[in-house]
């Protein structure tokens, strides 16, 4: 808008005959009173098609990471973004470091109960025109689902064989209820992606045609030593994807969380397997924000644009989604169609949804 009311500048050049500069007043007068005339007309066309616009929905965002779980109220802490910006130096005689800070000006605000995180995440979802891929408890994926009806996809993870047998896993992608798997998580439980424990489960998705999300990389401070015991760095690593996607050459992985901080492992991965995307989930609120821009302007700068897909890592701040779009909207290296790949366009191919159905 401000560029259709900016007022265009002369060029400061005086007329070259007097004749001409007459002509020119006579001419601008009458220009200045038909403009009188049309002014209002054009003040009443605009302010209507500002009400239309206002009405049309904004430019659909998929969001392929959120968790949808039971808010626990003793969990339910405030919280920072970007709050690993200053880790904590530490000593293991001293008490462990708090895993999260409220040290901001504005932190963001944990929802206390199920209904108050449901009516904030589908009050955003709807205004924003998102839709969402959810992982986690089935009674509230379905009360979000029917809350706001086709923009909440279910996803189930399996992260370790002892977490459902491979028969209840194919029941349960075979009910239809689930179209993704994830998140599925095996750094967490000290096992590599290609674990062949793993192997029966992702064979299972690569028949059936869903598309799995494997958290590779992130964890922040002292996951290893003072969250998940089992937790290693080194099985984030995108790299330990190849063994198990030569084996199931049909099915289709992203990364999420970006395999980050391993920029070059995921690049080169990328490079050696055609189907592979990554997210942006987690890392865009939790790590310091300039890393953050290096990191996917690199992902960008290698060529990755369109295998890149926006996720928030909803957990239990409702303004995390806003957030973390935040940030890929600010990002100025970043342009408008890349943005819109990353926000929608990539999305769409990725899991093969009717673009239609989000407009
Ligand atoms: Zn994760």
């Amino acid at each position: 808008m401000k560029k259709l009311f900016r007022i265009q500048e002369r060029t400061g050049q005086e007329p070259a005959h007097p004749k001409k500069a007459c002509v020119r007043k006579q001419a601008s007068a009458s220009a200045i009173k038909k403009l009188a005339f049309i002014l209002p007309l054009l003040v009443v066309v605009l302010l209507s098609h500002a009400q239309d616009t206002s009405r049309s929905r904004r430019l659909p965002i998929i969001d392929v990471h959120m968790h949808a779980m039971k808010v626990n109220p003793a969990f339910a802490a405030d919280m920072c973004p970007w709050f690993l910006k200053d880790m904590p130096g530490g000593d293991p005689n001293q008490p462990a470091p708090s895993f999260l800070n409220i040290s901001c000006a504005d932190p963001l605000k944990a929802a206390k109960t199920d209904k108050e995180m449901q009516d904030a995440v589908i009050g955003t979802m709807k205004r924003l025109n998102m839709t969402g891929i959810a992982y986690g408890d089935p009674a509230i994926i379905r009360n979000w689902q029917k809350a706001f009806p086709g923009r909440i996809i279910p996803g189930i993870g399996v992260s370790n064989p002892k977490q459902m047998s491979v028969a209840a896993f194919r029941d349960s992608l075979a009910s239809g209820f689930y179209k993704v798997m994830g998140e599925v998580a095996p750094q967490y439980e000290g096992l590599s992606p290609s674990d062949t424990s793993l192997d029966a489960y992702f064979a299972i998705a690569e028949q059936l045609n869903i598309p799995v999300g494997i958290h590779m990389g992130t964890g922040g401070n002292g996951m290893a030593n003072i969250t998940s015991p089992k937790y290693r760095a080194s099985l984030g690593n995108p790299f330990l994807l190849e063994d198990m996607l030569a084996r199931h050459p049909k099915l289709k992985i992203w990364v999420m969380h970006a395999g980050y901080p391993m920029a070059d492992e995921m690049i080169a991965l990328m490079g050696a397997n055609a189907y592979v995307y990554v997210d942006l989930a987690g890392f865009i609120w939790s790590y310091p924000l300039e890393e953050i821009h290096d990191y996917i302007r690199r992902l960008v700068q290698a060529g990755f644009g369109k295998r890149i897909l926006y996720g928030t890592d909803l957990l239990v701040w409702p303004k995390l989604i806003e957030t973390s779009i935040g940030v890929i909207e600010n990002a100025n290296y970043l342009s408008f169609e890349q943005k819109r790949d990353i926000l929608f366009n990539n999305a769409v191919r990725f899991f093969r949804l009717d673009e239609s159905k989000f407009k």
